[in-house]
């Protein structure tokens, strides 16, 4: 925990990819169990600010503090561990991997972290059950539809026990009955496990299911205390 209780913090991140300046000096805090939704216009940075939370990019400055630890001095092997175990992960589109059924979809990142296939699956099953997916647990991502596709890649998103979940755009593929359904299981499995939740999107009906609103505009973001201003 930082000194202001926050699970997870950033602050002065900066990041540029040649010429472009991504993050211009971008601060950002979550608590446990708290859904903050990051918006702002196309290409304002909201993506990198994620990956640099989640210790997929290394800012060019700037520190991410996890728990008491700055994400941003870690030896890479050491940030992938901490990512596995404690992080989960939602894109856009459920990057499911097509070769394996959902149920071993969902149980990937257990198994990944040494743990035997009939527990792991077991976890993962009874995840689908919550995500009411379980009737695909069989079937190949390429045989279920965009929505239940989604639900899966939650439910593999949450099987780990995360302390914190990073979402970018996790309904941008869906229609809005399909984007709804995900987002309130999303948002009240992570709420029951105390999960934090960093939620890229850049529609208010899906930031409307986060405590908090931050907006990102030209790198820098800045909290909206609940006041969304799209203009
Ligand atoms: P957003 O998520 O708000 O759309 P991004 O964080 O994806 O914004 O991008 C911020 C800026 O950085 C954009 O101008 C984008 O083109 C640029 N950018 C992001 N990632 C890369 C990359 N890997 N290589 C080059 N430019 C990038």
């Amino acid at each position: 925990m930082t000194p202001d209780g926050s699970l997870l913090a950033a602050t002065g991140l900066r990041k540029a990819y040649g010429p472009t300046t991504a993050l211009d000096g971008a601060d950002f805090s979550i608590h446990p169990g708290e859904v903050v939704a990051v918006m702002g216009p196309s290409g304002s940075g909201k993506s990198t600010l994620l990956h640099c939370l989640a210790g997929i990019v290394r800012p060019d400055a700037g520190t991410v503090t996890y728990a008491g630890q700055q994400l941003s001095a870690m030896p890479d092997s050491r940030r992938s561990a901490l990512r596995r175990a404690e992080f989960g992960f939602v894109f856009q589109f459920g990057q499911l991997v097509p070769e394996l059924t959902c149920l071993e979809n969902a149980a990937l990142p257990l198994r990944l972290t040494g743990v035997r296939r009939r527990e792991a699956e077991g976890r993962a099953r009874s995840w689908l059950e919550r995500l009411e997916v379980e009737d695909v647990a069989g079937h190949r991502p390429g045989e279920v539809s965009g929505g239940q596709g989604q639900r899966v890649a939650v439910a593999r998103a949450l099987v780990g026990g995360p302390r914190v979940i990073f979402a970018d755009e996790p309904t941008g593929a869906l229609d809005s009955l399909n984007g709804e359904r995900v987002m309130r299981l999303l948002t009240d499995a992570a709420r029951e496990t105390s999960a934090a939740v960093v939620l890229v999107t850049h529609e208010a009906r899906v930031a409307a299911y986060s405590d908090r609103e931050v907006v990102v505009r030209d790198g820098r973001a800045r909290d909206m205390a609940g006041a969304y201003d799209p203009a």
